[in-house]
This record gives C-alpha cells, sequence and structure tokens, in this order.
C-alpha cells in the first residue's frame, strides 16, 4: 500500500447560483491517472485550486466537484475541508487502499501562490522583506502536504506554468524515484515534443485572436521551427495596416506596427510562408446584429471594422492546411463568438480535421480554439486538444515550465 498525494486541475467552471459544476472536462481529463492509482491500490490525495480566492471563500469551495467525481468514479470520496487542517492530517493518515480524500481549495492559503498580501503604501523594501517571508511560509506549505503521502504525482497541466506550493516547490520534497507526471501531463508533454522537434512537413502554425502582442514570443519560437506561419483574427490588421494597408476601425495595435514589419522580415529570412488573409468580412459596429460587407483584406473602408476572414481566405488557409502534415492552432480567425463571424474559425477547425484523417498530426491550444473546436463538435477528429491555455503557450514559446522542471529537471 501506498499513499499517493497528487496535483490537480479541478478548476472548473461553477454556476453562479447553483454552484454546480458546468463543465467537467478537466475532471474527466484527470480520470486515467487516478482509476490506475485507486486500481493498484494506492491510497489517494487529491489537491487542487479553484479560481482566484482571496483567503477562505465558500463560492470557490472544491466541494461540487465531490458529486462529480463520485459519479464517475463510482465510489465515494472523502473530503477534508481544510487543505492544513487537523482534519486533512488525520483523514489522510487514515485513509485504507482504493480510498480517495479531496482536500479543499489549495488557494484558501496564499502560501500556495507565494504572493504576500501587502497594505497600500509599503516601501519597496517591505515589499522585499514580505515576499521572501512568503517564500519560507510557501515552503513550510509544501513540506506539511507532502507529509501526508509517500509520493507525489502532478497531473495539473493547467498550472504547470505557475511555481506554486503544490505545483512545483513540493516536488523538492520527494526522492527523483517517488515524484512523476500523470498521464495528463504526460500526453501534453508528448503532443507539444511531436509539434516542437519532431514534426513531420510541411509544419503550419495558425496564429488567430486579439492581439499580436499576446502572440510574439510563440511567433518567434516557431519561426525557426514551420514551414507556413498563417495569420488570422484581430492581429491581422496590425500586420495588414504595417504594410500600408487600409484598416479602417478594426483592431490595431499601433506601438506593434515595427513589430509586426519585423516578424514578417524574420519570416523571409528563415524562409518561412507568411500567410495573411486576403479578404476581410467586416462590421459597422461589433455587434452580431452589424451591417457586413467584404473587402480585400488591405481596403477595409473607413467606418468599418474586420471581423472575420471571408471566403478567398477560407479557401486559401484551407488549401495550406490540407496538405500539410504537422499543424499547431491557437487562437480564433475571427470573433467566433458572434455567429455573423465564426464561419471563418468553423472552416479552420474543418480544415484542421480532414487533415487529421488524411494523416498530419494536428495539436489545438489555447481556450478560444478549443472551444471552436468543441463547438463544432471535432474533438475526437484532431490529433491533440490541449487542456492548458497558458501553460501550452509558454512551452511553445519554449519557456520553461516549474511544474515540469520540478519533476524532470532542466
Ligand atoms: P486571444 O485570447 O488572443 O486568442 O483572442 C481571442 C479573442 O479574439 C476572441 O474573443 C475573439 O472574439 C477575438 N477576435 C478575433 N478576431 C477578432 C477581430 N477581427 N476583431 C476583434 N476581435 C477579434
Amino acid at each position: 500500500m501506498f499513499h499517493s498525494t497528487r496535483r490537480h486541475y479541478f478548476n472548473v467552471p461553477l454556476d453562479k447560483k447553483t454552484l454546480e459544476v458546468t463543465d467537467d472536462t478537466r475532471i474527466r481529463g484527470a480520470l486515467p491517472t487516478i482509476k490506475k492509482i485507486v486500481g493498484d491500490g494506492g491510497c489517494l490525495i487529491l489537491m487542487s485550486h479553484l479560481g482566484r480566492p482571496e483567503g477562505r471563500m465558500e463560492k470557490y469551495s472544491l466541494r461540487p466537484v465531490l458529486p462529480v467525481l463520485e459519479k464517475h468514479l463510482g465510489t465515494k470520496v472523502l473530503f477534508a475541508d481544510d487543505c492544513l487542517g487537523e482534519s486533512a492530517v488525520s483523514m489522510s493518515a487514515a485513509l485504507k487502499p482504493g480510498e480517495i480524500l479531496l482536500l479543499e481549495n489549495v488557494r484558501f492559503y496564499p502560501e500556495e501562490e507565494g504572493k504576500p498580501i501587502l497594505p497600500e503604501n509599503v516601501t519597496e523594501e517591505e515589499k522585499k522583506a514580505a515576499k521572501a517571508a512568503m517564500k519560507v511560509k510557501q515552503k513550510e506549505m509544501a513540506k506539511k502536504l507532502s507529509g501526508y503521502a509517500e509520493v507525489y504525482v502532478n497531473d495539473a497541466f493547467g498550472t504547470a506554468h505557475r511555481a506554486h506550493a503544490t505545483t512545483a516547490v513540493m516536488a523538492d520534497n520527494f526522492d527523483v524515484e517517488n515524484k512523476m507526471f500523470g498521464f495528463l501531463i504526460n500526453s501534453e508533454l508528448e503532443a507539444m515534443d511531436k509539434v516542437l522537434h519532431g514534426s513531420q512537413r510541411p509544419f503550419t502554425a495558425i496564429m488567430g485572436g486579439a492581439k499580436v502582442s499576446d502572440k510574439i514570443l510563440l511567433i518567434e519560437n516557431l519561426l525557426g521551427r514551420v514551414d507556413n506561419l498563417i495569420i488570422g483574427g484581430g492581429m491581422t490588421y496590425t500586420f495588414v495596416k504595417a504594410m500600408g494597408g487600409k484598416i479602417g476601425k478594426s483592431l490595431c495595435e499601433e506601438d506593434k506596427l515595427e513589430l509586426a514589419l519585423s516578424l514578417i522580415q524574420k519570416a523571409k529570412e528563415k524562409n518561412v510562408k507568411l500567410i495573411l488573409p486576403v479578404d476581410s468580412l467586416n462590421g459597422d459596429k461589433f455587434d452580431n446584429e452589424a451591417a457586413t460587407n467584404v473587402t480585400a483584406a488591405d481596403a477595409v473602408e473607413d467606418g468599418w471594422m474586420g471581423l472575420d476572414i471571408s471566403e478567398k481566405s477560407i479557401a486559401l488557409f484551407g488549401e495550406v492546411i490540407k496538405n500539410s502534415k504537422t499543424i499547431l492552432w491557437n487562437g480564433p480567425m475571427g470573433v467566433f463568438e458572434m455567429e455573423k463571424f465564426s464561419k471563418g474559425t468553423t472552416a479552420v477547425a474543418k480544415s484542421i480535421a480532414d487533415a487529421t484523417a488524411k494523416g498530419a498530426f494536428s495539436l489545438i491550444g489555447g481556450g478560444d480554439s478549443v472551444a471552436a473546436i468543441n463547438k463544432n463538435g471535432l474533438a475526437d477528429k484532431v490529433s491533440y486538444v490541449s487542456t492548458g491555455g497558458g501553460a501550452m503557450l509558454e512551452y511553445m514559446e519554449g519557456k520553461k515550465l516549474p511544474g515540469i522542471t520540478a519533476i524532470r529537471g532542466e
């Protein structure tokens, strides 16, 4: 028998009124590892955070996760209502083989994130001292939680980019053979490494979403790896304006025009085909009821804003995607939340599914692209849908994630 403590990603959305779990995707993602440990006779202690509480706040309790877990596992799950309290200590010590204990939200303690809550008007020095003191308390929290178990398993990919007590610091208290990733993190890493390192060519990255500024590092890291870089969504218009096109009142980051030009230049130097939309579906306002017109992407008239790609871009992107063998998609092609401007994103999702059916490996990441894939019922028609928006972005940018290095080293 062994006690295993597992860091999970049960950071699920709750109904504001009933506090019921409204989407259990993340809980389902954790089941294979839970079943494996319990099936092998382990006693299981589950840890997670939920939301961003400041201190103990009942609306961020993990209690609503219990019935969902119990339903999926077909077994009772115990609950300790304070992860560092007496009951957590005694309940974890009393666990029998096959029993499962869920601890209350680890973020009820600021030590989890290691960020001190500071009053206003503190000096820089006081800030420094408070931060150092909090780091000590964070280690203490990690130490106490580590004492509940003999083995530490991290399966919380969604928080792997955070150096928190339960996502990274705890790992220091376990020997190499007693700390490991769960199946979820393992499969996330496998999918990302496949795209980053062993990609079959042609490799196409599709970047969308609102802003260039959010995706600069990712684009820069990908420029050395991809054959094609498709740009869509709101960030299109910063590129178009930088090249002298007319964008009307489309989204534009004026302070990123130079950067857009330098990315275009870098793409040329690295022989990457940078593919921008050729046409634009415009609205006269940011509204599903807006009047629309279609223009060339660099000829959006005054008073209009580009809110989606149109037919010619859909065909152009579709052609490139269908001929690709490795595909990475992050960010929608338009304001896909509005039916009228969702066609471009849906078309890209479908092209990726078609390419996957023809043998391509496709990785989808980022909340909005994942939502678009799910909305179109294509989740099982692509190779991998990432559960970690920020974590995936940082890994693909080439950064080291504290939760990953804490276990596998550099
Ligand atoms: P991100 O979080 O950067 O991936 O951006 C996603 C958001 O970008 C979504 O909410 C989209 O509605 C928004 N978006 C996509 N295309 C456009 C566009 N052409 N104009 C304004 N917002 C857009």
